[in-house]
């Protein structure tokens, strides 16, 4: 029944004279978007608005779900499109569109007309109180109610006359490209696919760093970042993963320091990987999913020491979160289920008991003298050896 869809989108109508690079942007994310959906589609700007015609035959779920992940969008309406053949077609046509959309005619409603086109011969208020007349007339079981309808039906007479009564919420945020690009720590835990998530809301585009550790860390375990990665590009687009092999670096860091200082020797030498990779994927910023307190590595204290490696800005979008706040995120996201399979996680191998939980600056810049003679080296060959996968949805 449906033709097409109206796209509301909030945030990106303020943005002044940037407002079209913006539009353009969702534009091009919902058709690329629309490429995993089942039928064939136009997307148009028309006078501040994006519509998605529907050419033919379409998968509606397929379709909503598709645009559910298009950042930027707030609403999404389904729209009938009809012809302006006057006003009697026009109130008979309402009539059957609520016939299909609500089985049930025991709603109360709110008609709602908007005239873009000045010459249609009635006024708004005139078609609010004659549709509603009919809508009565029709299903007598119904009423009006003008503070809060059950059914709010809109009818915009533009050059076509466009009837809608749903929004289906979108997921918000501004469209991913608008913002730059970062490089996300991406591990196969709860917290970091969240942190991308979040950061790629906000119009980010996303690439990412995996490390692991072979043999002590299985190829189930990169498969699985590998996948929580494509869980991720649903929403932020095709992103670059950067596989690093680190073990060499994690055991020449267990042989040379002391074991409570490993957990955050190892973080500064993740951090600096990344921000090398960064620096080749022209990205402004790291990302991580780290939250404060959730673990001994991540104190005010431990926070601080990791991050004084870095120069490129650390994005931790999680930092005020809960666990429970955060695994909210990731069921409504869909990543929980793959995120909590029971893969050993490089970090967790070489784990001391009782890890420091507020390193000393000055202790952790000395122990890590004592890796000069190979880190380099080691740092480069992992640099080097590192496999990059191109993930996309
Ligand atoms: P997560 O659920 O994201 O794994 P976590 O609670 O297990 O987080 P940590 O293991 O301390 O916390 O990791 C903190 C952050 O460091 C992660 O959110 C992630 O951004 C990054 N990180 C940790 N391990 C790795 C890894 N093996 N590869 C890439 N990034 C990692
Ligand atoms: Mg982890």
């Amino acid at each position: 029944m449906y033709h097409a869809f109206l796209i509301k989108y909030a945030e990106i109508a303020i943005k002044g004279k940037n407002r079209y690079l913006f539009e353009d942007a969702l534009v091009g994310r919902i058709q690329q978007a629309l490429k995993k959906a089942e039928g064939e589609f136009a997307v148009r700007k028309e006078q501040g608005r994006i519509y998605v015609d529907c050419l033919g035959e379409f998968d509606f779920d397929e379709t909503v779900g598709a645009l559910k992940k298009v950042f930027g969008i707030v609403g999404i309406c389904p729209l009938v499109q009809l012809q302006d053949e006057g006003f009697e077609r026009l109130s008979e046509d309402v009539i059957s569109y609520l016939d299909q959309a609500y089985p049930e005619k025991n709603f109360s409603f709110k008609v709602n007309a908007r005239r873009a086109r000045k010459n249609y011969p009635m006024e708004s208020m005139e078609i609010n109180a004659a549709i509603g007349e009919r809508i009565l007339e029709a299903y007598p079981d119904t009423r009006v109610d003008v503070h809060c309808p059950e059914v709010m039906l809109h009818i915009e007479i533009r050059n076509d006359i466009n009837l809608y009564s749903t929004v289906i919420p979108g997921p918000g945020g501004m469209p991913v490209g608008t913002n730059g690009k970062a490089m996300l720590l991406l591990s196969g835990g709860i917290d970091s696919p969240v942190a991308g998530y979040m950061i790629a809301k906000r119009g980010v585009a996303i690439d990412a760093v995996y490390f692991h550790a072979p043999p002590y860390t299985s190829d189930r375990a990169r498969q699985k970042v590998v996948d929580l990665a494509r869980m991720v590009a649903a929403y932020s687009g095709p992103i670059h993963l950067y596989v690093v092999n680190f073990t060499e670096i994690q055991l020449y860091i267990y042989e040379q320091c002391p074991h409570e200082e490993l957990t955050i020797i190892m973080r500064r030498y993740m951090m600096r990987i990344a921000e090398h990779f960064a620096g080749e994927r022209k990205c402004l910023g790291l990302i991580t999913g780290e939250s404060i307190g959730q673990v001994a590595s991540q104190t005010m204290q431990s926070l601080a020491a990791t991050n004084e490696v870095c120069t490129l800005p650390v994005y931790r979008p999680l930092i005020g979160f809960d666990k429970q706040e955060i695994i909210a995120v990731s069921e409504k996201i869909g990543t929980y289920e793959t995120s909590i399979l029971p893969y050993e996680d490089c970090c967790t191998i070489f784990v001391a008991k009782h890890p420091v939980t507020k390193p000393n600056l000055n202790v952790i810049n000395s122990s890590e003298k004592k890796l000069a003679e190979k880190i380099d080296v080691l740092v480069r060959e992992a640099v080097e050896s590192a496999e990059l996968i191109s993930v996309t949805a």
